[in-house]
């Protein structure tokens, strides 16, 4: 079986892990956990990073940092996993959704504007799959109306938007477009620490506030004294050492994954049926998850592709399933009535292929046969 992930961990992972060990710092205090938040944040061109325990906890630490009343509005995408909408209604909040554009499968920008009301308090953009969100049109809205954004970062670690879309212009990484930006270090991301995750901010006092949230809300001047609720959110100083050995070899991770997404292109680029990942010119994507959409005049779809590449040896995973299709929100009331079709529809016709960074060409060669195979059964009926 080709499996759709399998992490990449090193020597220096090794060693840094050994150390920290060895030095008895194996809780949340340590100076792994600096150097590793101090180096995510900087690759990230931000000043501070706040390293928790994964990417939904991320995800809370952060909309909690906006202090929402109850009943105040979220903007997403409804093409997400549930973290950004759990984030939300856990603080208080309802999520407000806008749907997929049919080439990136990033949320339609176009769409957010007509969403905001009254209660609107933030944007949350979720760059998807290794693709950033166009962030322009966001940015203008949240000035105009006096919202925030949280970048949701967790699939790409290393992606950079070109700012204005003008050639020679600024190119800036994903986790430096918005007020906060939140990280998933699980264990198949580009940067992994098992399970692990940072919300990282140029903000002093969101900063600060992080630092209290994701500690049961401890503060000086007297520990045991509380005058905020807070969470255990804490990261271990051993998850931080392996994260740190992986943050600097993250170049070579993301070449990786771009080599594979193109070795993947060449193969698959000449297959009727397949939609396959975009790049466009104001990004530069980083290919977390090679995802392909079957063509609607394709008389199967996604489900029966991956049991037949299953068959032949090939592990995938499905799209998300878009917010509104939730039975756990809509029991609760939430999107009663709403549609949105880009989502629906790749929810129902994509996947992703194996995409770790232990992938071999021969590899790349197996999966590619495999999913020619199983098309091509498609087509003779
Ligand atoms: C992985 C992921 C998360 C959740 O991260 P965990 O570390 O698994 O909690 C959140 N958002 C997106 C877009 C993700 O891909």
């Amino acid at each position: 079986m080709i499996f759709v992930n399998e992490p990449l961990i090193g020597d220096r992972e090794l060693e840094y892990l050994t150390d920290c060990v060895r030095s008895g710092w194996i809780s949340s205090a340590g100076e792994y956990l600096d150097r590793f938040e101090n180096a995510w944040a900087g690759y990230c061109g931000v000043r501070h990073g706040v390293a928790v325990s994964n990417g939904t906890t991320a995800l809370h630490a952060a909309v909690a940092a906006l202090r929402l009343q109850p009943g105040d509005e979220v903007i997403m995408p409804t093409f997400t996993i549930i973290s950004c909408a759990l984030a939300v209604i856990y603080n208080g909040g309802v999520p407000v959704l806008v749907d997929a554009e049919p080439d990136t499968w990033n949320m339609q920008t176009d769409q957010v504007e007509a969403r905001i009301g009254e209660r609107t308090r933030a944007i949350m953009p979720v760059h998807t799959y290794g693709h950033p969100v166009d962030m322009d049109p966001i940015a203008q809205l949240a000035a105009a109306h006096d919202l925030r954004i949280i970048e949701d970062a967790a699939e790409v670690h290393g992606a950079e938007y070109l700012r204005g879309h003008v050639e020679g212009g600024e190119w800036v990484r994903c986790g430096a477009l918005g007020d906060l930006a939140t990280f998933s270090f699980y264990a198949n991301k580009l940067v992994t620490t098992g399970e692990g995750g940072m919300v990282v901010t140029d903000d002093d006092e969101l900063a600060a506030s992080l630092r209290r949230y994701r500690n049961l809300g401890f503060a000086p001047p007297r520990r045991f004294e509380h005058h905020e609720l807070g969470h255990n959110f804490r990261m271990t100083n051993m998850q931080a050492a392996i994260g740190l050995a992986q943050v600097e070899r993250i170049e070579e991770t993301v070449a990786k994954k771009r080599w594979m997404a193109a070795a993947y292109g060449e193969r698959l680029a000449s297959l009727d049926g397949l939609q396959l990942p975009v790049q466009l010119l104001w990004a530069r994507q980083v290919y977390w998850m090679y995802g392909v959409v079957l063509d609607d005049d394709l008389a199967f779809d996604a489900e029966e592709l991956a049991r037949r590449l299953h068959e032949l040896g090939v592990q995938t995973r499905p799209f998300f399933l878009g917010m509104h299709e939730q039975p756990v929100l809509r029991e609760r009331g939430l999107f009663g009535g709403e549609s949105y079709p880009v989502a629906e529809r790749i929810a129902r016709r994509g996947l992703y292929l194996p995409s770790g960074l232990t992938l071999t060409e021969a590899q790349i060669d197996a999966v590619c046969d495999a999913v020619s195979a199983a098309l091509g059964r498609g087509r003779t009926g």
